[in-house]
């Protein structure tokens, strides 16, 4: 596309962005916007940057990689016990995108807006030498004083995960061609992650501490453990799998370590003293999100997987780290 036809960076805002914005944002035409949470109380922040080659590949569908840019961060509010209300974008462009691009990106993120009641509060727009570089700041509310942290966890307290682990390392695979995914479920599971926010805001009340699963389940319920100065055992055979993992693991049990270590799958990972057990499985079953108890909190650190016989298995992937 010759450069004369390209949307410059206010025709961009206008066009593409400004549409997508909340009432707080002024239609994107002020220097910053002004929010007001819904409900009052707390103001929960994160934010999460990707990077083309790092976390995506600058060919996938712009639409996908807004929707996920989008989604790893409401996970992170939903892991908070938050309800998201809107966000922030940061754009660093290189030559390559181009308008269509953009308006794939925008339509992903409307799509998105829709199915998570969120809206646009801002952003930056630069252009860059690098790769295509995207950061994302999502805001929830939460009554004052009641978000989920990842300390809490006492000794005695179970240890849950919500819906199947592993689907979406195993989905990387399968976009590699390395292993079969009838109808592209694993691939979708990693691209598209399923924010759990209704059961996090639910979780405020019942669970002693929780996460999102990012990096790994091992790896996240570690950071819990050491936030929570306790240790975990996880039993193996309990991790919730998908079918299409299931049959994956059945004929190669090696792919464990890719549940156990593979991450992305962006599930909460919680841990719920024993007298409230049947109060939250109960309402995550009103909510239609199903739950798994994994194991228990005990002394000591560190998360320990045990086989069917109780002897510890060694998981050879630790999660990602980035340095
Ligand atoms: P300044 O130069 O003062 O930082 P900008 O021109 O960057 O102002 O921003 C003008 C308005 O457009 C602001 O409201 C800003 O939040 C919004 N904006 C800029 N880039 C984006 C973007 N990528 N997504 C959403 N809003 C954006
Ligand atoms: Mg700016």
């Amino acid at each position: 596309m010759p450069a004369e036809t390209r949307l410059g960076e206010f025709e961009l805002i206008a066009a593409l962005f400004a549409p997508l914005a909340a009432p707080g944002a002024f239609g994107l035409t002020d220097d910053a916007a002004v929010l007001s949470p819904p409900g009052g109380g707390d103001v929960v922040m994160t934010k999460d940057m990707m990077v083309a080659g790092v976390h995506f590949l600058e060919e996938d569908p712009p639409d996908l990689i807004a929707r996920k840019l989008l989604r790893v961060n409401l996970s992170d509010l939903a892991a908070m016990g938050a309800r998201p209300f809107g966000y922030a974008l940061g754009l660093s462009l290189p030559p390559g995108i181009d308008d269509a691009w953009l308006r794939e990106f925008a339509a992903g993120l409307a799509a998105d807006q829709r199915e998570f009641d969120v809206l646009l509060l801002g952003g930056d727009t630069t252009s860059t030498p690098g790769p295509l570089t995207l950061s994302l700041t999502a805001f929830g509310a939460a009554a004052t004083g009641r978000v989920l942290r990842r300390t809490g966890a006492s000794l005695g307290d179970a240890v849950f995960v919500s819906g199947t682990i592993g689907d979406a390392a195993l989905g990387l695979l399968a976009l590699r061609g390395e292993v079969d995914d009838p109808g592209n479920y694993l691939a979708g599971r990693y691209r598209l992650p399923q924010p759990r926010i209704a059961l996090g805001a639910a979780l405020t009340d019942t669970a002693s501490a929780g996460l999102d699963v990012s990096d790994g389940l091992v790896a996240d319920l570690g950071h819990l453990c050491r936030a929570s100065g306790v240790g975990a055992e996880i039993d193996v055979e309990r991790i919730p799998l998908s079918d299409a993992a299931r049959a994956i693991i059945d004929a190669d049990p090696e792919k464990i370590d890719l549940i156990l270590g593979g991450g992305d799958d962006y599930e909460l990972v919680f841990t719920v003293p024993p007298k409230r057990i049947g109060h939250i499985e109960r309402e995550a079953s009103s909510l239609g999100v199903p739950v798994t108890r994994i194991g228990r909190i005990v002394a000591g650190e560190g998360v320990h997987v045990l086989d069917t016989s109780g002897r510890e298995i060694m998981p050879r992937l630790s999660g990602y780290r980035h340095r």
